[in-house]
């Protein structure tokens, strides 16, 4: 099963796009790519809730 990528900015879902290797996150919301370092992943959704 696939990870969650969520935007810092907003905290939306992001869009992966996966080019050559290397994969791309794209928010919908702000509407620009955000980088591999800044992505939250699903794991740091579970910290945001406690
Ligand atoms: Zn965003």
């Amino acid at each position: 099963m696939r990870k969650k990528y969520y935007c810092p900015s907003c905290k939306a879902e992001v869009e992966v796009l996966e080019a050559c290797g290397a994969s791309s996150y794209f928010c919908n919301n702000c509407k620009k790519l955000i980088s591999s370092k800044a992505i939250l992943e699903e794991d740091l959704e579970r910290k945001d809730n406690l």
